[in-house]
């Protein structure tokens, strides 16, 4: 089959590669039908994860399902569904608490070096490094799904592929982080990064109760995007401080909640890069610092933009003097992917009007090199095998 391979930073190609096999029981062999490429890809492609073999990457994909597993009752061929791209066996302590990325089974061969990128045993994502497990991905014309009586959700009649597709990752991704902030209605809700996982947060956050919803980005149409798909006031942060804007507009106070949705590629002055060089960091936690200035005092940040590796210089003072709440991590996309089903099936929401880039498979290291260099307008390419 073909399939888009990641070899080293920058080179990714579609090969033939072998067909997928059912491995376990639990097993079930997808015939993928759309995939997206994610801002977590660029992670691998520009070199952040590091990634020594080659590898099918993707992990937001869905499609109809070709071979079930012995062990699988709850699908069957021709089924079709989508996938949440965490890899979760739904049984072991983390999964018992609603914690599907931090699975304690599906990533049986990682422990990490202490202090090294990742410490701790930590869960599986598809098509993510070996780190994360070393399954291969979604961006192909067929992938393994393991644990299929867990992740995988039917589509319900009438929905188009567009329209469901980003169940997998970015809408719950979004939902995620505001969910985190417990909203109780009115607040004025910040996020940076209008990429298309600021963009799911905007979003999530006006069916949540937000009274304000405010987009920032350094890419004029980017921010654009979020004013006419988001409903956002827009902020371009090329231009204007974005943290003296903020407060301008919340009486010197600063946002109730500030989400990062940039993570650790944040595009930089060349002071930070060189700052940066001199402590051994690979990646910025520049937006983070800009969310913590940006908050109000007793506000919340919530991060889903991804931070690789530790870093030295996270801001714990500003964090204690303004007695911040934060939460950080991979989304909890199994909680929340049939409530967000039903929110779509109903038209309360809507997530396919940020795609603007259809291609097949085929031209997939197109669709990496615009969407990585936010050229010809991209903010989210769907890949059809
Ligand atoms: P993206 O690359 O399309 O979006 C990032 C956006 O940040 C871009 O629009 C870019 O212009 C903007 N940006 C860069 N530097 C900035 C700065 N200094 N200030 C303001 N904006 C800046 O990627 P995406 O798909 O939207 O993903 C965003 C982040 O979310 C990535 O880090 C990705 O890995 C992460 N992510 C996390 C999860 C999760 O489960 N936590 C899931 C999916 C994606
Ligand atoms: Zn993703």
């Amino acid at each position: 089959m073909k399939a888009l391979v990641f070899h080293r930073p920058k080179h990714v190609s579609v090969d033939n590669v072998d067909d997928p096999r059912i491995e376990h029981p639990r097993d079930v062999i997808l015939k993928v039908t759309a995939t997206a490429i994610c801002g977590s890809d660029l992670h691998i492609y520009n070199g952040l994860f590091p990634q020594p073999r080659s590898m099918t990457l993707g992990h937001e994909f869905m499609g109809i399902v070709e071979e079930v597993g012995a062990d699988i009752t709850t699908l069957k061929r021709g089924d079709r569904v989508v996938v949440p791209f965490p890899i979760a066996c739904g049984q072991c302590f983390f999964c018992a608490h609603h914690l599907p990325p931090h699975c304690q089974n599906s990533n049986p061969k990682h422990y990490g070096p202490e202090g090294g990128l990742l410490t701790e045993k930590g869960g599986a994502l598809f098509g993510y490094t070996d780190l994360y497990g070393g399954y291969d991905g979604g961006q192909a014309e067929y992938v393994r799904v393991p644990y299929a009586d867990v992740g995988p959700r039917k589509v319900p009649d009438g929905l188009s592929d567009e329209q469901v597709l980003f169940l997998t990752d970015i809408l719950p991704t979004g939902w995620t982080a505001v969910d985190q902030a417990q909203l109780k209605g009115g607040e004025t809700v910040a996020v940076f990064g209008c990429g298309p996982v600021g963009l799911m947060a905007m979003k999530s956050a006006w069916i949540k109760g937000a009274g304000r919803v405010i987009g920032v980005d350094i890419e004029e149409y980017r921010v654009e995007t979020a004013r006419r798909a988001s409903k956002a006031e827009g902020i371009n942060g090329a231009k204007d401080d974005p943290v003296e804007a903020i407060r301008a507009m919340t009486e010197g106070r600063g946002a109730d909640v500030c989400i990062d949705a940039v993570g650790m590629e944040a595009r930089r002055s060349i002071w930070k890069k060189l700052a940066n060089v001199i402590h051994g960091q690979v990646g910025s936690i520049e937006v983070l610092e800009t969310c913590f200035s940006a908050v109000r005092r007793g506000g919340m940040v919530s991060v889903v933009g991804v931070y690789g590796m530790p870093y030295d210089n996270f801001p714990i003072g500003q964090f204690f003097d303004k007695g911040l709440r934060m939460w950080a991590g991979q989304a909890l996309a199994q909680n929340y992917v049939d409530e967000l089903m039903e929110l779509i099936r109903t038209g309360k929401l809507r997530t396919d009007d940020i795609i603007t880039h259809r291609l097949p498979l085929a031209e997939a290291p197109h669709g990496y090199e615009i969407f990585n260099k936010k050229e010809d307008d991209c903010v989210k390419v769907v890949l059809k095998p």
